[in-house]
């Protein structure tokens, strides 16, 4: 058995334990020697005879997978999302695709609740004014009473909503698969589409990237928004216009942005670069010591319980 591992923190010590489970099972491992998400074209001369792929933030498109060995049996998402993976490729080619869903969803809710606050008083403007010796009033606003808008009511909306309601927001959310019971039981209202834009003080995205969820905050949608709203993705980059975000932000019409998730990762040239009132982080939502231990683990055990007997709970 040859496998194929690319997410650079699974080369972490959170990660020991899943690595000697994998190199126990395995005759060969071979890591990423880029330490980075792999572009296609990067990926290819890696696969050669390999039989598992465990993948980080891989860009797994048709080509990738018309031109993978024979023997590659199946990839493991270390992650929830598997957006970069072309599924219908793969299932045409007989590998099975399997993620991690939920393990990391503490990790992502808690950095969008830091990103909330944080937008709402400002915190990394007034730091770095503070730092060039400077010593601003700029006000802020609090949390409690506002409402927060969690498109997507999965895993981390759900644990995003909770937190909210601690801190005594009130909370709309949207999803079209919607668990009303665990709404009743948490306070969370139901909304739509429509009135979770018109309404919320904060938005927060946590969907998947799908045909139907590209460009889900465009120019259109941010014209309905409430003068001042926030907008917060730690989903993916896709989900939001990046320029006419920046413009909302110029012109005084939204407060402002945090992002952890780009449509070109990483960023080099987003018009959000250098805009004081968005907030951007390195696609880091999952990276805590205790869901990159968790992720490890699960991807190393969907894996072999795939490699050994064709399938596992966790296949997409
Ligand atoms: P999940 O599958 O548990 O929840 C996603 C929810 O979105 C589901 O309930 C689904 O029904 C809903 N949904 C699908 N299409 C929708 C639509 N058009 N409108 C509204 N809701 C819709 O997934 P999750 O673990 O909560 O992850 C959510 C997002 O966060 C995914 O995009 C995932 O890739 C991303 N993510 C990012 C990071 C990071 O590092 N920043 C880490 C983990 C997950």
């Amino acid at each position: 058995m040859k496998i194929l591992i690319t997410p650079t923190s699974f080369l972490s010590k959170e990660n020991t334990a899943a690595r000697k489970l994998i190199e126990a099972f395995a005759d060969e491992v071979v890591y990423n020697p880029l330490k980075r998400p792999l572009n296609p074209e990067e990926i290819l001369p890696l696969l050669e005879g390999v039989d598992g792929y465990i993948a980080g933030l891989d860009y797994i498109t048709s080509d990738v997978v018309k031109h993978a060995p024979a023997v590659l049996k199946a990839i493991s998402r270390y992650g929830a999302g598997v957006d970069r993976v072309d599924i219908d490729a793969a299932k045409k080619k007989g590998i099975s695709v399997t993620n991690t869903p939920g393990i990391n969803a503490t990790a992502v809710c808690e950095l969008a609740f830091g990103m909330m606050l944080s937008l709402a008083r400002s915190i990394p403007e007034l730091d770095s004014a503070v730092k060039h010796g400077e010593w601003p009033r700029k006000k802020g606003i609090e949390l409690k009473g506002k409402t927060l808008g969690i498109i997507g009511f999965g895993a981390i909306g759900k644990k995003l909503a909770v937190r909210a309601k601690a801190f005594e927001m009130d909370v709309i959310a949207y999803d079209p698969y919607f668990d009303a019971d665990f709404a009743q039981k948490e306070q969370i209202k139901q909304g739509n589409l429509d009135n979770i834009i018109a309404d919320a003080d904060f938005i927060s995205l946590h969907v998947p990237l799908t045909d139907e969820t590209k460009y889900l905050i465009n120019a259109e949608r941010i014209e309905q928004m409430k003068a001042g709203a926030f907008i917060i993705n730690t989903a993916r980059g896709g989900l939001i216009d990046e320029a006419a975000v920046a413009k909302a932000i110029e012109s005084g019409k939204i407060g402002g942005v945090g992002l952890d998730a780009f449509d070109v990762e990483p960023v080099t040239d987003s018009p959000l670069m250098g805009v004081p009132q968005a907030i951007m982080t390195p696609h880091a939502g999952a990276h805590t010591s205790e869901a990159v231990s968790a992720m490890g683990m699960m991807a190393v055990q969907n894996l072999i319980e795939v490699l050994e007997k064709g399938s596992c709970k966790n296949m997409i």
